[in-house]
């Protein structure tokens, strides 16, 4: 399901320079490379936004990778279960 943000954000990339769009994935694609280097398990931090409070996106301190809430929640929740193994 799109909701506004999701419209709005998904209007604006339409209407994007190709060089643009193509360095928002090699951007993507940077991120990942960190993220999926990082000799784990991931130390994530809030990256504070002025004028968000509740949305937020996270920075690991040990690779530099970002990640956004809800994926920060399933990773963490992951490790717990992991644990119990
Ligand atoms: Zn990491």
């Amino acid at each position: 399901m799109v909701d506004i943000d999701n419209l709005n954000e998904m209007m604006e990339f339409a209407t994007m320079e190709p060089e643009t769009i193509k360095q928002i994935w090699r951007d993507v694609k940077a991120n990942h490379d960190k993220l999926d280097k990082c000799e784990g398990p991931h130390e994530f931090k809030p990256i504070p936004v002025e004028g968000k409070t509740l949305v937020r996106d996270y920075l690991c301190s040990k690779c530099g990778g970002k990640i956004d809430a809800i994926h920060k929640i399933w990773y963490e929740r992951g490790l717990e279960h992991g644990k119990n193994q």
